[in-house]
């Protein structure tokens, strides 16, 4: 999964204002009403860098969430077995993440998963792509070998349903070819929103419906029954592509075309994660990730924890949305026989399993976002601001499908913020 945003992140803020004091949100509204400098949609690692950013320098910030937890696709769920299991996002990309930084404040541990780390053949794409091109078609035109594609499919969509401007604008070919180490969070990915989260005004179960732009700022009506009405002078939308696409939420006046035209123009993959747990090892000494097979429709790694054994079958792109359209149990089947296959070993009944359909979560709408052809321009479109009160944030403006890109999102957009504030 790319990185593409290489901003310098000034974390620690409270450069402008009250040295990161956090102030109690009704202390901040204006003459009593329920008024903010800045409303915040969404609660995931984009909306809670953009808050933590705002909070820092001094504004009176509230965070509207429609689940009743934090995090969004970085889901961690601690009840199921002797280890976290991460239901979405799982690994840090790399020792250059800017997540680092949330590792270290949050006292995280990590560890690094050994194996199954990208293909490590570079690939020479100095010719430019057409403006609609596929990514497959441009690596057959410009005689790249197939055997030398970068393994996207893995994690995400085939590369002919990828926009090559896209690709090679952001290096995303170097990116998925690259040989490059894998981190884990031991003690739950969701450890690193703590930071974030900290002191923050979140108003959980507050599923947003309508975004009104009025002459002095923005209106939001939310909660079950869209009762609850927020004003502010801003609004961050850090909302998923598919929540966008399903038109959820409600705009008056109606979104410009540019912006409607690029939420229709990307797109979401599906992924799936079947995770079982084993009460001995399965797995063979040596790597925690089993190396992929081109075509196969799984990738395996394993969670050890000493005596049990927590294995990840995962699927993304057409094996996921094939998976998907099945009951739960095929699902759990199909991915335990292929895991078998690939073991060579017939395989004890796991004594849990879980998963997560993100296609099927109403506050997800699908997986992350991937940029078709002819969509490179897409995420800037839907980056301007709608008439300087509306702020799109998150993978639709970014095209960047991590932890690592939202949090970069949440201060990037809102340091240009403060700076106009
Ligand atoms: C299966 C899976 C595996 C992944 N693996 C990795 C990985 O290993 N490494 C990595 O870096 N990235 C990974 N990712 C991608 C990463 O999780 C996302 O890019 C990132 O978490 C997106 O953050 P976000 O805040 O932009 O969006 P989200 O996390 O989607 O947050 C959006 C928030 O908006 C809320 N919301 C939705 N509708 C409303 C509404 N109407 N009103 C109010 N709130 C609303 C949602 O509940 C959610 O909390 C994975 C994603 C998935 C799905």
């Amino acid at each position: 999964m790319p990185g593409i945003s290489r901003r310098t992140l000034m974390r620690g803020g409270g450069a402008l204002l009250g040295g990161g004091v956090l102030l109690p949100s009704a202390a901040c509204s204006r003459l009593g009403a329920p008024r903010r400098d800045v409303v915040v949609v969404g609660a995931g690692i984009t909306g809670l860098s953009a808050a933590r950013n705002l909070v820092d320098h001094g504004f009176s910030v509230v965070v509207l969430e429609a689940r009743d937890r934090i995090g969004g696709q970085l889901h961690t769920d601690h009840s199921f077995t002797s280890v976290p299991v991460e239901l979405g996002a799982g690994l840090i990309h790399g020792r250059d993440a800017y997540t680092w930084e949330l590792v270290e404040e949050s006292g995280a541990e990590t560890v690094r998963v050994r194996g199954g780390s990208g293909s490590g053949t570079r690939i020479d794409t100095d010719s430019p792509p057409l403006d609609v091109e596929d990514a497959a078609a441009y690596l057959r035109r410009t005689g790249v070998p197939e055997s030398d594609w970068p393994p996207v499919s893995i994690d995400n969509e085939p590369l002919d349903r990828w926009s090559a401007t896209w690709m090679h604008r952001h290096d995303l070919f170097d990116w998925w070819a690259a040989s490059r180490a894998n981190y884990r969070v031991v003690d739950g990915y969701d450890r690193l929103l703590e930071p974030l989260a900290d002191g923050l005004d979140l108003s959980l179960s507050t599923p947003v419906r309508e975004v009104r732009r009025i002459r002095s700022g923005v209106e939001l009506a939310a909660g079950p029954d869209g009762e609850e009405v927020f004003r502010a002078d801003h609004c961050v939308m850090a909302l998923p592509l598919g929540v966008l696409k399903a038109e959820d939420v409600h705009f008056d006046p109606p979104l410009p075309t540019s912006h409607r035209d690029a939420i229709r123009a990307l797109d979401t993959t599906d992924a799936l994660k079947l995770v079982y747990e084993f009460d001995r090892p399965v797995f063979p000494d040596g790597p925690d990730a089993l190396d992929w097979e081109p075509g196969a429709d799984f990738v395996f790694w394993r969670i050890s924890s000493g005596e049990s054994e927590v294995v990840v079958a995962w699927a993304s792109g057409p094996s996921a949305r094939d998976l998907l359209a099945r009951e739960e149990g095929e699902r759990f089947a199909i991915g335990l026989a292929a895991l078998s296959d690939a073991l060579g070993e017939d395989l004890p009944d796991p004594v849990a399993r879980t998963t997560h359909d993100w296609a099927a979560d109403r506050y997800s709408r699908g997986a992350y976002l991937y940029v078709p052809p002819g969509a490179h321009d897409a995420p800037a479109a839907l980056a301007s601001p709608v008439d300087g009160v509306l702020h799109f944030a998150g993978e639709p403006t970014t095209g960047e499908n991590t932890v690592e890109g939202g949090y970069a999102n949440g201060y990037d957009l809102t340091d240009q913020l403060i700076a106009q504030l």
